[in-house]
Formats: C-alpha cells, structure tokens, sequence
C-alpha cells in the first residue's frame, strides 16, 4: 500500500484528489489530510479514508476536530507547526494541495522526507523555485506538477531532450472578464470575478484566473519547473480550455496535451506516474466541439502578465514578493477595499518598493528570508491600501 497525506484536503484540489483515492482504497495508506475551517468535512474524510492524523490550520478550531473524531481512534492537531509535523510523517506520495505561500513549508517539509511532492501549490515554486528544487535533489525527492499547464507540458516532454525544446506554450482561458469591455474592469465585483467560464476551482484561484494572476504565477511556475528563459515562454489564450499547454521543439514540431477540463486529469497523472491508469474524466469529442479558438493575450487588460516577465527576469526574492503582494492585494479586493484594476498597481508598488532595498530581493533563498518577505510584502500592501482610502 502507498503511503498517501493530502494537505489541504477540503479544498478543490483536495476534494478531487479524494475523490480518485477513495476509489481504490484498499491500494492507499492515508497518513495525513489537512484543512482549514471546514473541521466536519475534515474529518468525514478523515474517518472514510481511514487517516492516521488530521489537522486544521487553525489552532483555536482544535477541540471542533476533536469532537469531530471522536471514537474514530484518529489523531487530531492544529495550527501551521502542526501541519509542518504532519508533512514530517514519512509519506510515499504528498498532494501539495494548499493555497496560498502558507503550502510551501510543509511542501518543503515533504521533500526533506524523500516523498513524491504533487505540487498543485504553484506559489511554492513562485516564491522559493531554487530552494525547492535543490531541496528536491539532496533528498532524492520527486517533484510532479499538478497545475494543468504544468501537467501538460510536463506529459508533452516525456521521451524529449529538453536541448530540443524552443518554447513552451501555457493556454489561459481568459477568465471571467475576457469578453467585457475594457472600461468595465474598473467597477468588477468579487461576485462577478469568482465565476469561472469553464473550470471549477476554489475562490481565489479563479478571481486570479480573471485577473490573470494566475497565469502570472503559472510563467513563474513554468521558467522554475523546467529550466526554461523566460523569452521561451509564452501565453496563448485559448477560451475552450480543452488544449492545456503545448511544447514546441527545435523541428518547429509543436506537441500539444488536451483533455476535458476537469482537473482529475493532471491529479491522476501524478498520482498514477509513470503509468497511465483509468481516470473517471469525460472523453474529448472534438467533432462535437468543432472548433478550437486562439489568440494573444491582451497586455493591457492583463498587467500581471508584464509584472510576472519583470519578476522571471528579476530572480531572487522577487517572486516572494510578487505572490505575497497579490495574495494580500486579493484579500482586499475580497473584503472590497480595492478595486479589481487597482490590484496589479498595488502588486507593482510593492515589486518597485523591494526594488528601492535591492538588498532585500538579493537575499539569499532561505526559507526564512522568503517568510520574512513574504510578511513585509503583506505589510506595504496594507500601508498603499490604507494611504489610498485615507
Ligand atoms: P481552495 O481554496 O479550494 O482550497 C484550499 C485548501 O487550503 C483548503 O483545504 C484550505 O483549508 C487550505 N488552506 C487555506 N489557507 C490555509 C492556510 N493558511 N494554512 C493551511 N491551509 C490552508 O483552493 P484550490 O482551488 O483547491 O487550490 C489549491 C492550490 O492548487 C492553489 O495553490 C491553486 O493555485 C492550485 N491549483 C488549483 C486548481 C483548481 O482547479 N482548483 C488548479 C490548478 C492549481
Ligand atoms: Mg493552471
């Protein structure tokens, strides 16, 4: 049996990963699941997969899970210690499956334990891609992509020599906003910015994906994961979501991945490397679909995407910075201080004010120093917040 610990288990990407363990149970040893604030979906998953540990985020939610497991004989912890403990528990195969820069010490964790790292957390590689990858290779850890991009080009290289690649393609839907008028952006609300067109995702993600932040994080994620120069890299948006990124090679042969949009495709992959097994996934009929629509993004209504080419460009603990100021620019826009537009300038006063202390972003790529960037980047989008409604 494969020893399995999903963190971030209640979320999107954790739910569906359950979804494909629970199927073939008798083949997994569940070690750990973790989770935020939903504690009873927690541990009903907790005691159906029969886990060793469950732990929530939050400290103050302890005795909820608690009584949650009573009787079940399954051990309950809280608080981010406790997930990094949790990730210390020697597991075959980890789904990094948490939002946020919060998924990247226990993702560190993991691999300092030898484990298959399913990086669906593509902040981990944003803010610290050299410390991850080198933590990797000293403890002869295994990273898989699960970001579908990731997963893409990731099963286009398979038999390649990366010397034959010229470029990497990442497909973007367009997100929510990408049919409306320029000079609606201003005035878009949290409401209209969480419906993806065609992917189910958690909250966050998908107002990134209207943003197109997410893409921003997924050119980051992609020049970390494959060694690539940024100028290798590109964005192609592509509304159907049905080819999920191409590999293009030194021939001018472009190999491209489709599927259905339904992330238990890149999850399974991960989990099934390197074979191929059955995924309950829906089966492409192009016929049916009868085209498929391309075009270069627009980087007017996306500034993250420059923002994310100064970022790849920039090295270091930019990235630290990039991500922290978005995710903090994100919480904003949720509790509606900020406006959508007004996102990326945030995000961008923040890169320029680490660049102002160009110390700060040469820093060496310590866990350490990417958590103390990450908090002072929170703390200067909170100071612009504050000045702009003062
Ligand atoms: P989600 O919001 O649905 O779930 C997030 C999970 O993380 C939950 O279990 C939550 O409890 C936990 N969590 C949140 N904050 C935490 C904290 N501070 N400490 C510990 N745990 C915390 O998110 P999601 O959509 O499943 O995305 C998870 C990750 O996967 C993100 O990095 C996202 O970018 C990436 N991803 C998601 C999708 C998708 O289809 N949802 C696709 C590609 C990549
Ligand atoms: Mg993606």
């Amino acid at each position: 049996m494969r020893k399995v610990s999903i963190f971030g288990a209640t979320g999107s990407i954790g739910q569906n990963t359950i979804d494909l363990i629970g199927r073939d149970p008798s083949a997994y040893d569940v070690v750990a699941l973790t989770g935020g604030a939903k504690i009873e979906q927690l541990a009903k998953d907790a005691r159906r997969l029969n886990a060793d540990l469950a732990v929530t985020a939050h400290e103050d939610r302890l005795g909820d899970l608690r009584d949650a497991l009573a009787g079940s004989g399954i051990e309950a912890a809280a608080g981010q210690q406790a997930l990094t403990e949790a990730a210390a528990r020697p597991a075959d195969w980890v789904m990094s499956a948490i939002v946020g820069s919060a998924g990247l010490p226990p993702g560190l964790e993991a691999l300092k334990q030898g484990a298959t790292l399913a990086l669906a957390n593509k902040e981990t590689l944003v803010c610290a891609g050299a410390l991850v990858l080198e933590t990797a290779r000293k403890h002869d850890a295994k990273l898989l992509p699960v970001d579908s991009e990731h997963s893409a080009v990731f099963q286009a290289l398979v038999g390649e020599d990366m010397q034959a690649v010229e470029r990497i393609i990442i497909t973007a839907s367009g997100g929510a906003f990408r049919d409306w008028p320029l000079s609606d952006l201003a005035s878009a609300t949290v409401e209209q910015a969480s419906s993806h067109p065609n992917w189910n995702m958690g909250q966050r993600i998908t107002i990134d994906s209207a943003s197109m932040f997410n893409k921003a994080l997924e050119l980051i994620e992609t020049k970390e994961f494959f060694g690539v120069a940024p100028s290798q890299i590109e964005v192609l948006v592509h509304p159907e979501s049905i080819v999920h990124s191409l590999v293009g090679f030194t021939d001018g042969a472009v190999m491209a991945h489709m599927g259905a949009p339904d992330m238990r495709h890149a999850i399974g992959y991960a989990l099934n490397w390197p074979d191929r097994r059955d995924l309950p996934v829906d089966r492409l009929n192009l016929a049916k679909l009868g085209q498929l629509r391309f075009h270069d993004p627009d980087e007017a209504r996306y500034p993250a995407l420059r923002l994310a080419r100064h970022v790849m460009e920039r090295g270091g603990l930019s990235g630290a910075i990039f991500n922290a100021g978005k995710e903090r620019a994100l919480d904003h826009f949720i509790d509606r201080k900020i406006g959508f537009l007004e996102m990326a300038d945030i995000v961008e006063t923040a890169l320029d004010r680490a660049e102002a202390e160009s110390s700060l972003i040469d820093a060496p790529l310590t866990l350490d120093n990417v958590l103390q960037t990450d908090h002072l980047a929170r703390k200067w989008v909170d100071e612009t917040v504050a000045q702009r409604a003062g």
